[in-house]
């Protein structure tokens, strides 16, 4: 069976130690499988992206001992590859132009997009193009959290591809590039979970493989939130302070030797993929140990 993994960064910032979870469970699996690890760059938007941190995260994997097989894939160079997609489903006709506006969908007072715009189904000016979702269950085993049920019609609605400014969406650009980048196992943190079931729903309306899932175990600050650059998580420090692994390796509930906590990079990612296991990994959320 082949096993072809990725991690996935989004350069707002460089990398912290939560965002280490999915870097080295993503490294473990792929690697303990005898898989590829691919890198992809997750740049669609501009405005949130800090100068030099695309850089600087490379750097930051390659000092803890995370090496990528391949080239990275820059988003910000996957322009055609997304049109095509939306010229795709504009000809199957899954999808329409939404002229709404924040106040408008506020105003409507439910998190789910009711449809009103279904009826543009040409472009129009100033519009986000939106994937009409049905009114359906969509469900998956996720390797970890289990079996998982959504009717995207009632919890999200019809699922925005590109914004208004003309910015591709996440849910677009992941799902295009798993498929292109030939990935057959995502492995990510569980703030994504609910992002699953509207990307196996593009996934069908474009005809591509739908990946196996493993989410992963968030890291919280005390007060619950998540760890993220947005509240200002540390970054992980250069140069590499190889005990950030073996904490992240327990955080993944792996029974790593105290004595490897002060070993090399290599020597605990060594340990980590001829041990990973998992089966052992927590399904609750943990703090983080460092100050918040
Ligand atoms: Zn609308």
């Amino acid at each position: 069976m082949s096993y072809t993994g990725r991690f996935a960064p989004t350069p707002t910032g460089p990398l912290h130690t939560g965002s280490l979870i999915a870097a080295v469970a993503s490294y473990c699996d792929a690697r303990a499988a005898g898989g590829k690890w691919l890198l992809r760059m997750e740049d669609i938007d501009p405005p949130r992206e800090m100068p030099g941190a695309a850089d600087l995260i490379l750097r930051q994997l390659h000092a803890y001992g995370l090496e990528w097989d391949g080239e990275v894939l820059f988003q910000h160079q996957r322009t055609e590859a997304y049109l095509a997609a939306l010229e795709q489903l504009q000809e199957q006709g899954d999808v329409f132009w939404c002229c709404c506006s924040r106040t408008d969908l506020a105003r409507l007072g439910t998190t789910a997009y009711p449809g009103t715009c279904r009826p543009f189904t040409s472009p129009r000016d100033d519009a986000a193009i939106r994937l009409r979702v049905p009114d359906r269950v969509i469900r998956f085993n996720d390797r970890l959290f289990g079996p998982q049920a959504e009717n995207l019609q009632n919890s999200i609605g019809d699922v925005v591809l590109r914004r208004r400014d003309g910015l591709f969406a996440y849910q677009l650009a992941v799902v295009v590039d798993d498929a292109f980048q030939n990935i057959t196992d995502v492995v990510r943190g569980a703030d994504l979970l609910d992002n699953t079931a509207r990307q196996i729903f593009l996934q069908e309306k474009l005809g591509l493989a739908t990946p196996r899932y493993l989410h992963l175990p968030l890291m919280l600050h005390a007060d619950g939130t998540k760890l993220s650059k947005q509240t200002f998580a540390p970054a992980l420090p250069l140069p590499a302070e190889p005990v950030l692994l073996w904490q992240t390796l327990m955080f993944l509930g792996q029974k790593i030797p105290a004595d490897l906590q002060h070993a090399t990079p290599d020597r605990i990612l060594h340990w980590a993929i001829r041990n990973w296991t998992p089966g052992d990994i927590p399904r609750q959320h943990g703090m983080s140990s460092l100050p918040a």
